[in-house]
């Protein structure tokens, strides 16, 4: 119990568990002094909340800068990797404002004791609303994204209008979502549930589909009892840890086909400056 600094919220939840605890034993009168530590402590971590907020918004938008660049050496695959690599900061600060807001509550709050499990569940709440958002509502809403896809629209379209966000040709909302859409070969070396290049990889021993090690690993715990249907569409898979295996065939091929697409781009670039 001697690490004070520390700011994290785990120890901050473990912190107010133990003043809940010592304030009943105690001999009383120390209770009202803990409550303003902790208090003024969780107002440290909104304040930090909001510096990593900030931070992401910066790297949101070095994103977009990137991708102008890109958009003008042709190079759309690194596009569409920044696409979705912005999306998950974007998810990323979501929950930060959450967070900053949730413990915001919490330190204004009268009865730390009652404030802890309610922080939780509005916690879970907020986390699986989100999570079942569709990418339209996820995304075409921040105007950060929507700058990022209309300046790299603006650079190959000159003057036209940018066609909605996430549009959906038919009835269903997801089904036109072009930027997911990926061609087959490259498809292969992408993570189904990060949507990223693949890092790490896993495949699953039982069906043969490969992930990035943190994304699946994050996304079989995160489900009850520690396992999950297999995420690639159509696979009926019921994945735990231990049907995983680390893929070093897999890494050095995604390796290979990244250094490809790298020359690639180099050779497109020295043809343009031919
Ligand atoms: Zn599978």
């Amino acid at each position: 119990m001697s690490q004070r600094h520390g700011r994290s919220s785990q120890q901050v939840r473990t912190d107010t568990q133990g003043i809940g605890s010592s304030s009943s034993s105690s001999s009383g009168g120390g209770g009202s002094g803990a409550q303003i530590q902790i208090q003024s402590r969780l107002q440290g971590i909104r304040s930090d909340l909001s510096s990593a907020s900030e931070l992401l918004e910066q790297a949101i938008r070095s994103c977009t800068v990137t991708a102008l660049d890109l958009t003008e050496t042709d190079a759309a695959d690194k596009v569409d990797e920044l696409d979705l690599t912005l999306r998950q900061l974007l998810d990323t600060q979501h929950m930060v404002k959450l967070e900053q807001e949730l413990v915001g509550q919490t330190a204004h709050a009268a009865d730390l004791e009652s404030a802890a499990p309610r922080y939780t569940r509005a916690w879970e709440k907020e986390r699986s609303a989100y999570s079942e958002k569709s990418n339209a509502e996820k995304y075409a809403t921040s105007a950060l994204y929507r700058e990022f896809k209309q300046q790299i629209w603006d650079l190959k379209h000159d003057g036209e209008p940018m066609p909605r966000l996430f549009h959906a040709g038919g009835g269903g909302e997801e089904e036109s979502d072009e930027d997911l859409v990926i061609s087959g070969a490259k498809l292969t070396y992408k993570c189904p549930v990060s949507q990223s290049w693949l890092i790490d990889p896993m495949t699953s021993k039982l069906c043969g589909h490969s992930f990035s090690k943190d994304a699946i690993l994050a996304y079989v715990r995160s489900q009850r009892g520690g396992s999950a249907k297999c995420p690639v569409g159509g696979c009926a898979s019921i994945i735990s840890p231990r049907d995983l295996f680390s893929d070093a065939v897999l890494e050095r091929k995604v390796a290979h086909h990244l250094r490809q697409l790298e020359q690639e781009e180099a050779s497109v670039a020295y043809t343009m400056v031919q």
